[in-house]
Formats: C-alpha cells, structure tokens, sequence
C-alpha cells in the first residue's frame, strides 16, 4: 500500500515539474491509471487516495472488476484494443470514454449499438504515429479522413486524440511521435469539423510522461510507475494475435 501512495505523489511531481518545465498549468494535465492486471484492492488505494480516472484494455478485465470497484466513486475510460463483437458486452458497464477508436468499421457499429440504446460516447481516435506493425491505431496520414466519418455518426462524440510513443530511449524519436499527433490534432481542429472536439491529446505514460506534457498532453496514462511490473509483456495486449478481448 505504501509503495502505491509513494508512487502516486513521485508521479504527481513529475507532472508538476514538467507542467513547469514548458509553462503549462499542472491542471491541464489528466492522470489516468493504466490499470491492467492490476487487482482492484490495489486499483482502490489509489482511487481512495483521491485518484479519480482509471482505464482498462480488455473487456473482460473491466467485468472481472466491475463488482469490487463499484462502491468507490470513479471515471472509466477504455483503452485497448476493442474488437467490434465486444461492443455491447463494453458499453455495459460505466465507460465515460473510449480512447482507442482506430477504424470506421469499429465507430459504425458502435453508433449502431449506441442507437439501440439511445446514449451517446465520447471517444478519442488513436493514431499510430510510431508507424510500428504492433501498434493498433490509425496511420497519421489517415487520421483527418477517419474523424471526418466518424463525425458523420451522430452518437459518437469526438473529443481528441490518442497515441502510444515509440519505445525507445531515443528521446528525439518518441517526441517525434508526440509532436506528430499534436501537429495532426492542429490539422483537424483547423478543418473545423461540426461536432468535432479536438481539445483531448491522450499521450504519455510511465516513461515518457515528461516529453508528452512538454508536446502537449493533456491525459497521461500511468500503470506502471504507479503499481509496479506487470506479469506479462504489452504485447499481450497490443499485438493483432491477442487473444480475444
Ligand atoms: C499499459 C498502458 C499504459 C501505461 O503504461 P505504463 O508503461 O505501465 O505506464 C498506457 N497506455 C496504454 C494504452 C496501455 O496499454
């Protein structure tokens, strides 16, 4: 428990310091609890430490969840990989935004099941901008395309972008993945589509948190610095051969 309220106030440091670093206010700056294979007595000692906003990747960890979270006020956000035919199983429970809409075929049926249910979503579109095979999201020349159709789907609330930064330690290189998905949220603010948002840039996460407030994030996603290693590697949750989510 202590290594969480620990981590918790380095990480909050670190967004403060690099808030100030680029002349920006710390309250600009979302963080978001990346908490895969994170178990929700743990999930707790962060959301009771004040901690607000968490965000799961796989449908199925969301339900195991679900029960043990439900008491402890919270916002929930999807970013992993959604298959189309998990749509419904998703939206049954209390997801304020999904980050990770990538296709137009994933946003048609979305709308469709949202129709059904006469709600709306807010959603982020995640753009590949490190141009890795492994990486699910849409090609950066593809992205003003994508939001124009989606924005034709009327229940379906574009709010921003989304990335996951190269791995690399070549700091030049994972800006340059940041940098090109503010240049593209620039792009498509500046085509003023109707009911489009363009304010949200999820980006950033335990490593590279710093560059992403310094390029302008305004959602960094945090797992690991927070709770420690995960058990299995992150290909296990972006690779195409995942099993199903
Ligand atoms: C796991 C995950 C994160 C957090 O990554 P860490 O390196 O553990 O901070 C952020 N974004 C997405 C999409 C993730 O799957």
């Amino acid at each position: 428990m202590a290594d969480i309220l620990e981590h918790l106030q380095e990480i909050r440091k670190r967004i403060e310091r690099a808030c100030s670093a680029s002349g920006r206010a710390p309250e600009e700056v979302r963080l978001l609890l990346a908490t895969k294979t994170v178990p929700p007595a743990r999930i707790k000692i962060a959301l009771q430490e004040g901690q607000r906003l968490i965000a799961e990747n796989r449908v199925q960890e969301i339900r195991e969840k679900h029960a043990a979270l439900k008491a402890v006020p919270h916002e929930s956000h999807f970013i992993g990989h959604l298959q189309s035919n998990k749509i419904k199983e998703l939206l049954k429970y209390d997801i304020s935004c999904i980050q990770s809409v990538d296709r137009l075929e994933l946003a048609e049926k979305l709308h469709q099941r949202l129709l059904l249910e006469q709600r709306t979503m807010e959603v982020l579109i995640q753009v590949n901008t490190s141009n890795e095979d492994s990486k699910f999201g849409i090609g950066p020349d593809a992205a003003l395309e994508l939001v124009k159709a989606v924005a034709g789907l009327g229940s379906i609330k574009i709010k921003g972008l989304m990335t996951i930064g190269l791995f690399s330690a070549d700091t030049g290189k994972v800006r340059g993945c940041f940098r090109l998905l503010k240049e593209i949220r620039d792009q498509i603010a500046a085509a003023a589509i109707p009911g489009v948002e363009m304010k949200a840039l999820s980006m950033g996460m335990s490593g590279d948190l710093e560059t992403a407030i310094e390029e302008g994030a305004t959602i960094v996603r945090v797992g690991t610095a927070i709770f420690g290693k995960r058990r299995y590697p992150d290909s296990y949750y972006w690779n195409e051969q995942t099993p199903d989510a």
